[in-house]
């Protein structure tokens, strides 16, 4: 049976050492501030907004909210995204995603300031991820690193499988287990047989946004197994990982609730952090 990847706890080990490298730089006059743009009314977005600024809250950090409807022309967003990236109270702007119909989110990313690229999504940020050079890592993924880091999961030379190429997600993330010195496998809908691949993964990433797409029967005995998927139903939270069934099999994985999701918030505040004393060090 397998053990717990506890990312609750190990998000909030992280908030902790936030909390203090908030309160240094606070004592040198900078407050990392987070910008949040969410457009439209999408009852998802609002959630995930609200869970982000209260996270700021908690560990010091000044957070604010621009709302716009979802009839705001692209130049309206792209204008606003215009005055945040010249707002010296703003180390981060966050584009919640998706956008309304309409609105071209690599138009809208791409206005971003690379240097207040929080969520890591803007091509400069990207591109450096993908040449191994340093930069500002797109949340998600950045957290799942943590949390194999944290439980000492072995990398260097082992085979892993993530399932989904977005950009926000399943790309950066093989980038950085490439990083960690993985064989790496990425697999997507056109992938014609998923479980051959799964079953030679030492390591299984599912960000496929699929409920239960990965079964007992595509995993190796003992593979670490992290499940990226959130899917709100009838019997609340699941991920893409047939939960009971996996487990049986797995060495290691992540609980949906209480897995991926709390790493993601964290990171963002990690984030914000890094780029407020970037900031901080300019000045
Ligand atoms: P996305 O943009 O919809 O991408 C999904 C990816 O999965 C695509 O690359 C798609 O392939 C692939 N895919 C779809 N069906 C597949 C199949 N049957 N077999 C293999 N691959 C398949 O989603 P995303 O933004 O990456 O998010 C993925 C999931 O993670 C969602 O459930 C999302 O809610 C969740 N998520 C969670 C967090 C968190 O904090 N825990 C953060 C971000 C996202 P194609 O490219 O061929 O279409």
């Amino acid at each position: 049976m397998a053990q717990l990847l506890d990312g609750k706890e190990t998000a909030r080990e992280i908030r902790e050492e936030l909390k203090t490298r908030c309160a240094v730089l606070k004592g040198k006059g900078v407050t990392p501030g987070l910008a949040v743009v969410l457009v439209g009314n999408d009852p998802a977005s609002a959630i995930y907004v609200g869970q982000k600024e209260k996270a700021c809250g908690d560990v010091g950090f000044s957070s604010f909210r621009y709302a716009l409807p979802a009839s705001a022309t692209e130049k309206e967003l792209l204008d606003l995204i215009g005055q945040l990236n010249a707002d010296t109270r703003i180390h981060g702007i966050l584009v919640q995603l998706p956008l309304p119909k309409g609105l071209s989110v690599d138009r809208v990313i791409g206005r971003i300031d690379p240097g207040k690229d929080v969520d890591g999504f803007h091509p400069l940020n990207a591109g450096r991820l993908a040449c191994g050079l340093p930069g500002i890592v797109p949340c998600t993924p950045k957290g799942v690193m943590r949390i194999l880091e944290r439980y000492a999961i072995p990398l260097e030379g082992r085979n892993a499988v993530v399932v989904g190429r977005s950009n926000i997600v399943g790309k950066p993330m093989a980038h950085l287990l490439l990083g960690a010195n993985m064989t790496v496998t990425i697999c997507h809908s056109r992938t014609p047989d998923l479980g051959a691949e799964t079953r030679r993964a030492d390591l299984i990433i599912v960000a496929a946004g699929r409920p239960g797409i990965v079964d007992g029967s595509m995993v190796k005995e003992g593979a670490v197994v992290v499940d990226v998927g959130i899917h709100r139903t009838a019997e609340g939270i699941v991920g893409d990982v047939k939960f009971e069934d996996v487990a049986e099999k797995a060495s290691w994985i992540t609980p949906v609730p209480g897995g991926v999701g709390p790493l993601t918030i964290a990171m963002l505040l990690e984030n914000t952090l890094e780029l407020a004393e970037r900031a901080g060090r300019k000045e």
